[in-house]
């Protein structure tokens, strides 16, 4: 089954574009929540926000933070919703990482809420010691020096997936940096 964002990437589907380089595409999202709802996304195939290369993880916060700045500065937006929805349940609709960089007016009257209902303190604690413990471990896991036999074996044991994304091809996305903010300037005047 074809994607509709690579068909979009590839020029095949018409799209409205408010910034390119070699790794990321923005686009104005077809039916936007509100002015200037802008769709970043990764040109290469990626389902999903964890599966992504974690140095395009890296590249897209930084795309993501100047488009957004660029929303308040030239769209005069109060604020921006910065949105990525992982796995259906959560709302995804298109198996294609997207992050979504809404602009807030205080009276958009957008109805966004990350509030929550009632869950037992129990339930809330054990969630807190899983989310730390993972964090621990992927903490540990950076500062490790990789050359050790040991460090290896743990980390092979620990997680495979892990690995596996660590052999995928890598980006050089730092020399393109004064091109993105050229681009990115480039783009300003379509967004008004
Ligand atoms: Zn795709």
């Amino acid at each position: 089954m074809s994607c509709l964002f690579c068909e979009i990437i590839a020029g095949r589907v018409p799209s409205r574009k408010v910034y390119e380089d070699d790794q990321v595409i923005a686009i104005l999202d077809i039916y936007p929540a509100t002015i200037g709802h802008i769709l970043v996304l990764s040109k290469k195939h990626y389902p999903s926000f964890v599966e992504i290369d974690e140095d395009l993880a890296g590249h897209l916060g930084l795309v993501s933070k100047r488009l957004a700045f660029i929303q308040i500065s030239n769209l005069k937006a109060d604020g921006v919703t910065m949105l990525v929805q992982e796995g259906i349940v959560a709302g995804q609709r298109a198996p294609h990482f997207v992050l979504h960089l809404i602009p807030r007016k205080a009276d958009d009257r957008l109805a966004m809420t990350t509030q929550g209902k009632d869950i037992s303190r129990d339930e809330l604690e054990q969630g807190l010691t899983e989310i730390q413990k993972g964090a621990k471990d992927s903490a540990a896991e950076d500062k490790e020096p990789s050359s050790t036999n040991d460090t290896l074996a743990e980390q092979e044991k620990d997680d495979d997936h892990k690995n596996e994304e660590n052999e995928e091809e890598e980006h050089e996305d730092n020399e393109n940096e004064e091109q993105d903010d050229n681009n990115i300037l480039d783009v300003i005047g379509e967004l008004i």
